[in-house]
Order: structure tokens, then C-alpha cells, then sequence
């Protein structure tokens, strides 16, 4: 901006996801006689978004090499550094993006009645689509629809021709997925038609699944990290609902043993707790894991789970 410097960051930790990844890799190439078998290291682009692991399966991930028996991946978040999480089935939940563009009638601000007011629908969208959420989506199954996203006009007495909202539909089942992305665009239609308005313009952009753990693979490895780690290693009573596309391996065939670590000082978490303040998850400017002991525990529990599966016969 304006010529400066202007710092950005996804925040996500992806940094320490690559360290650990090159520390499994020296781990594994250091332990290579106690162990046997072919370690597939899969370094994808563009996870959150960007589509990266469909394009590594489209460019041949899967037919230019061999299709692995087993996979395993890891995330970190504002957990305590030193502790893992883990979960067999549904870990995280599956994400789609959608657009919607109400039109209708601009004018002057003054004279309503000669407009059709696109302001007035995203608003009444905005509001009536939750109770997609509330009556329809069944209340004991996890789903979110978040609006982020809000565009029309830019004069305070000026009625727009359009107005854009944009936003998130997360679930973990593609039953309450469908049920929502329907009910959502009923809403818009509905919505437009009360207004005397032509159809919305509809966009859904299909994201990442739910990422699902195979059961017998996370007991396995389930049992490796509360051996190793103890107390710190923790069952997860739910999913989560960040998303994630490593779901794409997943849904190509490959049995996968997806989990979670802490990044942040248990000290500091304490003194939240106790403080009652925030603590900054991913994607917050504050979210900074401690890099030493996070990706020493990474590179512990993504080692062990592995050498698990690839033991000597
Ligand atoms: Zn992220
Ligand atoms: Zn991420």
C-alpha cells in the first residue's frame, strides 16, 4: 500500500507443518534399518481454498506413483504445545463457498417505490437463512452457514441495482450438506420473488470434504500416541469445524490417520484461562505456535504412527 511494505500471512501454521515434515523425513532416512517398506512425502500446495490436492490426484499423484496403503497428516492449532489430538471417523468438516447477487431496481433513495431495493433482500437473506439452520438442518447434526461477505452500493441515498453476499456452509455429512446448500437457495429465491425481483444469481462452490479417519488405523494409531504421550495425547470428543482437502486422499482410496497439535504454551493458556481472555486460533495475526517443542512434538508423533505401520515383517 501506497508504496510501503505491507505484512500478510495466512497464520494458519504451515510453517510448522513443513518443518515437521522435513524432520520426519531426516527421522525416517536416520531410522531407515528399522523399518521396511516405501514412505510416500507429499509436499501439496494450496490446501485451504486453493484446491491443491485435487490437482495433485488430477496431475497423476496417485498413477505416477504407487497408491499408498496408509496415509497420515497433521495440523496444528492453539492447543498446548506437547499434546496431540486424535479421533477415528469424521475429524473436520466439510466446506463450500457460495455467492449469491440479488437484482434488482436501482434509484434515488428518496423515491423507494420506483426501485426494487437488492439491499432489502440481503437483508431478509441474511436473517431468514438461519432458520434453514434452526427448522430444517436436524438439530443433533453439525451445520453452520456464516455470511462474511456483504456488497452493494457505495452512496448512503443511493439505491443499488445488486447486492452480493457471500459466504461459508460447513457440515460433516453431505445428507445436512445438501439439505442446507437446497434450503439456502430456496431462501434466495424465495426472497427475490417477496421483492418482485427476476431470480438471484446462484454460485456454490464446492470446497473441501469432511475429513474421515479410518477406524482401524486411528486405534492403531491412536494406541501409539496415548503409549507415547500419555496424558497428552487426547481423544477428541468432536470433529472440528475447520475443513481441510486432504479429504481428497482420502476419497481417493488412501486409509488415512489425520491429527491434531498444539502449537501455544501451556503457561500462556493457563494464564488465559485464568484471565478469561481469547486465546488467537489459526488465521488470527496473533496465532504464533512456539516453534521448538511444536515441531519436536510433531515430528515425534508423525515418526511413531509410521514406524507403527511400517514395522519389519
Ligand atoms: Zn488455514
Ligand atoms: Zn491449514
Amino acid at each position: 500500500m501506497r508504496g510501503a511494505e505491507t505484512p500478510v500471512m495466512h497464520a494458519c501454521g504451515h510453517d510448522i507443518h513443513m518443518a515437521v515434515w522435513v524432520a520426519v523425513a531426516r527421522t525416517m532416512v536416520g531410522l531407515r534399518d528399522q523399518w521396511s517398506g516405501t514412505l510416500m512425502f507429499v509436499a501439496q500446495p494450496a490446501e485451504e481454498g486453493g484446491g491443491g490436492a485435487r490437482s495433485m490426484i488430477r496431475d497423476g499423484l496417485f498413477t505416477r506413483f504407487p497408491k499408498p496403503d496408509y496415509g497420515f497428516a497433521l495440523h496444528v492449532g492453539p492447543g498446548p504445545f506437547g499434546y496431540v489430538s486424535y479421533k477415528p471417523g469424521v475429524i473436520n468438516s466439510t466446506s463450500d463457498g457460495f455467492a449469491i447477487t440479488f437484482n434488482g431496481k436501482g434509484g434515488h433513495g428518496s423515491r423507494p417505490h420506483t426501485t426494487i431495493d437488492p439491499v432489502m433482500m440481503a437483508g431478509h437473506f441474511i436473517v431468514d437463512v438461519q432458520s434453514v439452520i434452526s427448522r430444517e438442518k436436524d438439530a443433533a447434526r453439525f451445520g453452520v452457514v456464516t455470511i462474511g461477505s456483504v456488497q452493494a452500493g457505495n452512496a448512503g441515498n443511493v439505491i443499488p441495482d445488486q447486492a452480493t453476499v457471500r459466504g461459508t456452509i460447513r457440515s460433516y455429512d453431505n445428507d445436512t450438506r445438501l439439505k442446507m446448500i437446497a434450503g439456502l437457495e430456496r431462501t434466495a429465491k424465495a426472497v427475490a420473488m417477496m421483492a418482485g425481483a427476476p431470480e438471484p444469481d446462484i454460485g456454490i462452490t464446492e470446497g473441501a470434504k469432511a475429513v474421515v479417519n479410518d477406524a482401524a488405523l486411528a486405534e492403531r494409531s491412536g494406541a501409539v500416541l496415548k503409549a507415547a504421550f500419555g496424558d497428552k495425547a487426547r481423544l477428541m470428543a468432536e470433529p472440528g469445524s475447520a475443513s481441510e482437502d486432504y479429504s481428497e486422499f482420502v476419497m481417493a482410496g488412501v486409509p488415512s490417520f489425520y491429527f491434531g497439535i498444539g502449537g501455544l504454551d501451556p503457561k500462556y493458556l493457563a494464564q488465559a484461562a485464568a484471565n478469561k481472555t481469547p486465546v488467537p486460533g489459526n488465521h488470527l495475526p496473533e496465532f504464533a505456535p512456539v516453534p521448538e517443542p511444536t515441531i519436536r512434538t510433531g515430528a515425534e508423533a508423525m515418526s511413531l504412527v509410521m514406524l507403527d505401520v511400517l514395522q519389519k515383517k
